[in-house]
């Protein structure tokens, strides 16, 4: 490889990257561990149709990185990787791909944990089964998003108590983008809780079920961010707080599951001027990795639901700190992970 691996941002010292390969199946693959002081690297496999090599490096060491600082700020016993395969999620698949893949995690002896991610299936981990021990998320003990949503409703929950210093939602406003497996769960949430909400989605049937369901008022998708409301949910799309929402968002929290919320680093620090609370995505969102981690280690689930709801607790903590140094909350979020999972 070219030198640009080790000078690539989001490089930032992984331990290991790895390009797998079989012929026959035609699996080219790239498997990234950034970190694993804190245990056995996890994050999901990737499937995209990568215009270039680079791009699909960029890819994976960027998302691998990302999963360390999620994992670490959960409070989970493991580090951070990802895996993607170059090849398109359509018309590429076969078993035997995912079998190839399995083979090269093997042998990885478990230094790297797999599950599904954009792309793939719990259909296409079942043949990673085939071959390794080393895959999570199978699906055979239920989906994760309902404890991405708990995550989420805990973490606005936080928000509201930090800006409002109020603990109900009572007459708050929640404009909600994506009504998908984590946001319809989340909405039905903060609609119990008290909250109004105006949603917006591409799927006219979760857009009707939202409106009969919670009274959800319904807005075009590009109108959600002009909504007057006390928070903004996120969750479809990520870079959605970028130069052009930022001046138009009239809310002061943003609190949703989606990944990769802020389009550049510095919206951080736009969020702290304009007085908008942002709940750190990876914070916020990690109910899904805690659960798919509890089901893989095989823990006792009864403590499940309340490691969960500590994303509230830490989110408080963020907060707080954020408050006290004059920083972003994002910032924060980064030096809490760091904290953790630096030597
Ligand atoms: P999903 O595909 O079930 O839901 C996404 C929803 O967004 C769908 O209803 C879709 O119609 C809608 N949508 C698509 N484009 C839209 C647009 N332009 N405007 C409004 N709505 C639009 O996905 P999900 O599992 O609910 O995940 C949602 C987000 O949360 C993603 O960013 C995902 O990466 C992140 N996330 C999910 C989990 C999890 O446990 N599922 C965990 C962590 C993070």
């Amino acid at each position: 490889m070219t030198a640009f691996v080790f000078n690539e941002v989001n490089f930032d010292n992984h331990e290991q990257v790895v390009f797998a390969s079989e012929a026959k199946s035609g699996l080219k693959a790239i498997i990234a561990v950034h970190n694993t002081n804190l245990g056995p690297a996890m994050g999901g496999c990737r499937m995209w149709n990568y215009a270039t090599e680079a791009e699909a490096v960029r890819d994976v060491l960027r998302l691998s990185r990302g999963m360390t600082y999620k994992n670490a700020v959960a409070g989970l016993p493991i580090g951070g990787g990802k895996s993607v395969i170059i090849g398109n999620p359509k018309t590429d698949k076969t078993p035997a791909l995912f079998e190839a893949l399995g083979e090269a995690l093997g042998r990885l002896g478990g230094r790297y944990i797999t599950a599904e991610d954009v792309g793939t299936s719990p259909a296409d981990m079942a043949n990673v089964a085939g071959k390794t021990k080393y895959v999570a998320g199978l699906g055979d003990r239920g989906d994760p998003s309902p404890f991405t949503a708990l995550g989420c409703f805990v973490g606005a929950q936080a928000a509201v108590k930090h800006h409002f210093k109020r603990d109900s939602f009572d007459g708050l406003t929640v404009a909600l983008q994506g009504l998908g497996h984590v946001g319809y769960d989340y909405a039905r949430r903060l609609h119990e809780a008290g909250a109004k909400l105006v949603v917006a989605d591409i799927d006219q049937n979760s857009l009707k079920r939202a409106q009969e369901e919670f009274g959800a008022t319904v807005v075009d998708v590009n109108a959600i961010y002009d909504v007057e409301a006390d928070i903004y949910a996120p969750c479809a799309l990520g870079a959605t707080l970028n130069p052009d929402t930022m001046n138009r968002l009239k809310v002061k929290i943003v609190a949703g599951g989606a990944n990769n919320q802020l389009a550049t680093p510095e919206i951080g620090e736009v969020c702290r001027q304009k007085g908008i609370l942002y709940a750190p995505d990876f914070v916020i969102n990690a109910g899904g990795i805690i659960k798919v981690c509890y089901e893989y280690m095989n823990t006792p689930e009864d403590g499940m639901d309340a490691h969960v709801r500590r994303i509230g607790e830490t989110l408080a903590e963020v907060f707080a700190r954020a408050d006290a140094e004059g920083v972003p909350t994002s910032v924060i979020a980064d030096r809490l992970a760091e904290e953790r999972f630096k030597k």
